[in-house]
């Protein structure tokens, strides 16, 4: 697979577009802000992808509050949403767009959980070991916030956060299938909507002692 199948749709998805992802089994979804903290920085992008390498980028106006087709798509109950590090972009989506996304899975938890033999989780990592290939991240720090001038560079950037996620997802679940720890992410990922609205309300390791 090489990308791809590159659609933009301003605010929302289309309704074909909609239609067309909600035959999907799983969709891998990403995010880009202007920054990491979520009541500072404002959401400007979200990238989809099927199964079979079909991306959508969508930029979010400033001000924003709603997307409806997004918010069917990524509340379908028998759709996987995938993410690396689906934390963050679960708190954007809900924080900014009112969007609960599930059912979830995490390629970072996946890798955490599988690859105990190294301590590289992010997903450029993941894309070299799993996939063989050198993912380029010069357009990661970039500004986003300007959706009618985003160059050639950063729409291939957020393609390629969203193009390799289902097989990476795919490839990690079968380790963690052999290595008997399948049950355990499943339940990891389903505690991200709590810790999510932990983030929200700034509660930090409540967990602790
Ligand atoms: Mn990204």
């Amino acid at each position: 697979m090489s990308p791809i199948d590159l659609q933009v749709c301003q605010q929302d998805l289309s309704p074909a577009i909609l239609s067309f992802y909600l035959q999907a089994e799983a969709i891998a979804v990403d995010t880009e802000t202007m920054g990491l903290n979520p009541w500072r920085d404002r959401l400007c992008l979200v990238q989809l992808c099927d199964p079979t390498g079909n991306v959508t980028v969508i930029p979010i106006a400033q001000g924003q509050q709603e997307a409806p087709n997004l918010k069917q798509l990524l509340e379908a109950e028998n759709i996987l949403k995938i993410f690396h590090y689906a934390r963050f972009d679960v708190a954007q989506l809900r924080h900014r767009l009112g969007i609960e996304t599930q059912p979830i899975f995490c390629t970072k938890i996946a890798s955490k959980l599988a690859r105990t033999y190294t301590s590289s989780h992010g997903l450029k990592s993941l894309v070299q070991e799993l996939e063989g290939v050198e993912l380029d991240k010069t357009s990661q720090s970039s500004d986003w916030g300007n959706p009618d001038n985003l160059s050639p560079e950063q729409l291939k950037y957020a393609s390629n956060d969203v193009f390799y996620l289902y097989s990476i997802s795919r490839k990690l679940t079968t380790i963690l299938q052999r290595e008997g720890r399948w049950e355990l992410a499943q339940q990891c990922f389903s505690c991200i909507p709590v810790i999510v609205s932990l983030d929200l309300m700034q509660y930090k390791d409540i967990f602790e002692h």
